[in-house]
């Protein structure tokens, strides 16, 4: 990989923007290897066309987000699961 990565906390003020939860401390699991991690410890790349949040143990892909002309584009394929602590 490249040294650009960022931590999870560079993606999270975009995803506060649509979901209305403390994104670093939502866990996600990961569709290709099964692991379940805050979104916080996640590695983030913000030099590809948006921003791109990996997977701390496998390198898949978990979140895309694309941002421009008022709108926002999230593909979360590379989840399978978000975990949300609630009250
Ligand atoms: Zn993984």
């Amino acid at each position: 990989m490249n040294d650009h990565s960022l931590d999870g906390n560079a993606m999270a003020g975009l995803l506060g923007e649509i979901f209305p939860f403390e994104m670093t401390s939502v866990r996600a699991l990961c569709a290709g290897c099964g692991a379940m991690e805050a979104l916080g410890r996640e590695s983030v790349y913000a030099d590809a066309p948006g921003m791109v949040m990996r997977c701390l143990h496998c390198e898949a892909i978990l979140i895309r987000a694309v941002e421009g002309g008022g709108r926002i584009w999230i593909d979360m394929r590379g989840v399978a699961c978000l975990q949300v602590h609630g009250e």
